[in-house]
């Protein structure tokens, strides 16, 4: 939290005189149905970092629902808030209580689950109430003013404007006056007002803002047909398997909450039992919730459950929306009338009213955590949501994270297991390793692989190379004096990219032109070390002159269009050869592939992150997973330094559970998750010495506490300069997540309260970086 801004906001708070202005006369009305609570203090969550709501007054007679959004005065600026509380008293001193400027009737009230929910995260992730609520919200929800939308609600005369006679109307105000004559009449809604007037949307803004027209807060005017069941149409492509009927059935007959691990090879038809429990939820008139790791998936699987589910309405929640779509998709949801929606983790915070059922799909994927403000898991949040709801969860994975899979062991999860390929004749890919000590090596490359992808193209099947680092080679190094090429605002090394002749530090981004001589010694001598994408791509590029290559990696895919152009031509078997990072190797299915190269994975054999194995093993699965999933048998090559290490063996002989179980093994004698928990506080800042005074004050006021958690030395982060910010942090373990929880509560205003200037502090509960 910057922890600077805090203070400021704390005395510009004092600073607020109570000016109790009289409330402005659209708010004072009743809006139709929404329950509401008359009485004259609300408390508001706002999106400044201060861990309290804020207490405003209302009128007399005013309609306040909790989960309203309103418009309040704070300090010299006006801001938008979320009603958490009514209540009839204050603490604050009645002539510093300001009053609420305006309540927004433009769109339903949040619900108690979902303020629940938000509430819940505030509180375990230790992130102030009112940013976590207003980050739960689409952009345009969080601006200070009413929003039009365009299908969902009706729009009809508020009470003043009922009362208004339209023969003193302005004239002039041509628009309004159509628009309030033909809302005297009946209920509206946007694409019916817009047949009055091109204008009618900008028209009805004022009118709303001005208290005349309000919206049909609880969006009453959907279709009748979405509150209960439904006769759809699905394409009921497959016989289920024996083991997938029985997961089916399984989540089925869940009376109430039940969370339910999914453990399906690749290619076992995971997908086809989501389908399968969704067109059930859906024949009950239930909302499902389907959470995927990665923005790039999303359209694709849209695209997918658009084809099985023709005439369900299918809604994707995810960054890449534009602002006006979000929020379009977010109110469907909150509606009722999206009856699927598939999104990226921030849709977990979507308004569900008819939830029946969350699967999280490659559940073990690190992209479910957050990693900045809200650190929160969308995965952990979904079993708690499901959890507190009643409703059945289904986590997926062919790999699934070490913590799932241990609670499925111990019966807090239920274990479903999908051992076999779907289709007839699929089979898993042979794995194995070549020894890169052993063999001849052109610059990275093996020459058996290079036989090996020769033969593929001739015989026009595709093969894939992966490897994880984008550029031409991790680092330029000197011959003569053994410099390297480090970045100046970093402990890193600057990448080098040949393609535009430049260095480019893959950490903040500063960049040089490629040096034709050592800055250090003159030497004009300069080697590259390592291989990245590039250089692979000009290594094939030379040995294969004929062939077609294709590079997928952040570079190559910066526009939204690039990957999905690339993704047609690798279908259209318009590619021979594929070079990529592990863009590649989630979830996409390449029918002609029958080769993948692994390139390099030795550097997570030992890193210090005790889940960079984890990791590996996981990412290893999914790209092997490419290789044969047709016809055709694949075949996965792995170059590296080990061949004879267990991760390398269990993944040969496509043994996740023995692998597993090794690993957990390690981690129950190490004490790490899951057999612990912990939060990690970090802190940077320019100065060593106060990030470091910061840490050890922080560490010592944990030390008195004297609670029942195991608390770490402060170390340097594994990149311990970051954009001339030095790093650290300091581990916290507990051995229940009560007792960790309970500390973090003592130990929190703790560090709210150690002087921290001139450096950003932050927790991280659960934290999968290192
Ligand atoms: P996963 O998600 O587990 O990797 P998919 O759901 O993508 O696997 O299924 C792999 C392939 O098997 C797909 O082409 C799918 O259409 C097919 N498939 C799934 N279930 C069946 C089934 N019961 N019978 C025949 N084919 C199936
Ligand atoms: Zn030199
Ligand atoms: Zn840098």
């Amino acid at each position: 939290m910057p922890f600077k801004k805090v203070q400021k906001i704390g005395v510009q708070l004092k600073q607020v005189k109570g000016t109790a202005t009289e409330a402005s006369p659209q708010i004072g009305r009743l809006v139709g149905a929404v329950s509401h609570v008359n009485l004259n203090i609300i408390r508001v969550a706002l999106d400044v970092p201060l861990a309290t709501l804020f207490d405003y007054t209302v009128a007399e007679g005013v309609a306040v629902a909790i989960g309203q959004r309103v418009i309040v005065p704070f300090g010299r600026r006006q801001m938008v808030g979320v009603v958490m509380e009514c209540v009839a008293t204050t603490e604050m001193a009645p002539e510093r209580i300001k009053a609420v400027k305006q309540v927004l009737y433009d769109s339903a009230p949040l619900s108690a689950e979902l303020l629940g929910l938000l509430r819940f995260c505030s509180d375990y992730y230790r992130y102030p109430i009112g940013p976590t609520v207003l980050s739960a919200l689409p952009t345009r929800l969080r601006l200070d003013k009413p929003i039009i939308s365009k299908v969902i609600l009706s729009y009809r005369l508020s009470a003043s404007g009922a009362a208004l006679d339209l023969d003193t109307f302005p004239k002039r105000k041509v628009v309004q006056r159509r628009i309030l004559a033909k809302l005297a009449e009946q209920p509206c809604n946007l694409v019916q007002l817009k047949s009055l007037s091109a204008t009618a949307g900008a028209q009805l803004k004022v009118l709303v803002a001005e208290g005349w027209v309000e919206s049909d807060a609880l969006a009453t005017s959907l279709s009748p047909a979405c509150g209960g069941g439904e006769q759809h149409t699905f394409d009921n492509a497959h016989t289920l398997t024996d083991e997938q009927q029985q997961a089916v059935d399984a989540v089925t007959a869940a009376q109430g909450y039940a969370c339910f691990l999914l453990h399906g090879i690749t290619g076992s038809g995971k997908t086809e039992v989501y389908v399968h429990l969704m067109h059930s939820v859906l024949q009950r008139g239930g909302q499902v919730l389907l959470l995927v790791p990665e923005i790039n998936l999303t359209p694709q699987l849209e695209h997918y459950f658009h084809n099985r589910f023709p005439e369900v309405n299918l809604i994707s929640l995810h960054s890449g929306l534009s602002e006006g779509e979000r929020l379009h998709n977010w109110q469907q949801a909150q509606a009722g009338v999206a009856q699927i929606v598939l999104g990226t983790r921030l849709a977990v915070f979507a308004e569900l009213p008819r939830l029946a059922l969350i699967i999280v799909d490659e559940e073990h994927d690190s992209s479910f955590k957050q990693q900045d403000f809200l650190r929160y898991s969308a995965r952990d949040v979904a079993i708690f949501r499901a959890n507190r709801r009643g409703v059945p969860i289904m986590l997926g994975s062919a790999t699934p994270s070490l913590e799932s899979y241990h609670n499925a062991q111990s019966g807090r999860y239920r274990m479903l297991r999908l051992t076999g390929r779907a289709l007839a004749g699929a089979r898993l890919p042979a794995v194995r390793c070549i020894n890169i000590n052993q063999t001849v090596m052109h610059h990275g490359i093996s020459e058996n692989l290079l036989r090996e992808i020769g033969q593929r193209l001739a015989r026009r099947e595709q093969s894939l190379l992966f490897i994880n680092r984008r550029g031409y080679a991790p680092v330029l190094m000197c011959t003569g004096c053994g410099w390297l090429s480090g970045c100046k605002h970093c402990a890193g090394k600057m990448v080098l990219h040949l393609n535009d002749q430049r260095l480019r530090c893959h950490h903040c981004g500063y960049q040089l032109r490629m040096p034709h001589a050592c800055p250090s010694c003159g030497n004009a001598d300069l080697l590259p070390l390592g291989s990245g994408t590039q250089r692979v791509e000009s290594v094939l590029q030379e040995r294969f002159t004929e062939a077609r290559i294709l590079r997928v990696d952040r570079d190559s895919t910066r526009s939204k269009r690039a990957w999905q152009m690339m993704r047609e031509q690798i279908h259209a078997n318009e590619v021979d050869i594929l070079v990529g990072t592990q863009m590649l190797a989630k979830g996409h299915d390449f029918p002609a592939l029958t080769l993948v190269g692994v390139l390099n994975p030795d550097g997570a054999l030992y890193s210090s992150d005790f889940r960079a194995a984890e990791k590996l093993f996981a990412q290893l699965v999914q790209v092997a997973g490419r290789a044969g999933r047709a016809d055709k048998p694949g075949e996965v090559i792995i170059q590296t330094a080990f061949p004879d290490h267990p991760l390398f063996l269990a993944l040969q002989n496509h043994d996740f559970e023995g692998w597993a179980a090794s690993q957990l093994a390690e981690r129950q004698m190490a004490g790490f998750p899951p057999f612990m928990y912990q939060a990690m506080l970090r802190a940077e800042g320019k100065q060593e010495t106060g990030v470091y005074a910061f840490l050890n004050q922080a560490r010592a006021a944990a030390v008195a506490l004297r609670l029942t958690v195991e608390i770490l030395g402060v170390v340097p982060a594994a990149l311990p300069r970051r954009a001339n910010h030095i790093r650290a942090q300091l581990l916290i373990q507990g051995a229940k997540r009560k007792d960790l929880q309970q500390f973090l509560c003592a130990w929190q205003p703790l560090l709210d309260a150690l002087p921290a200037q001139k450096l950003r502090w932050s927790l991280d509960i659960d934290p999968l970086e290192f």
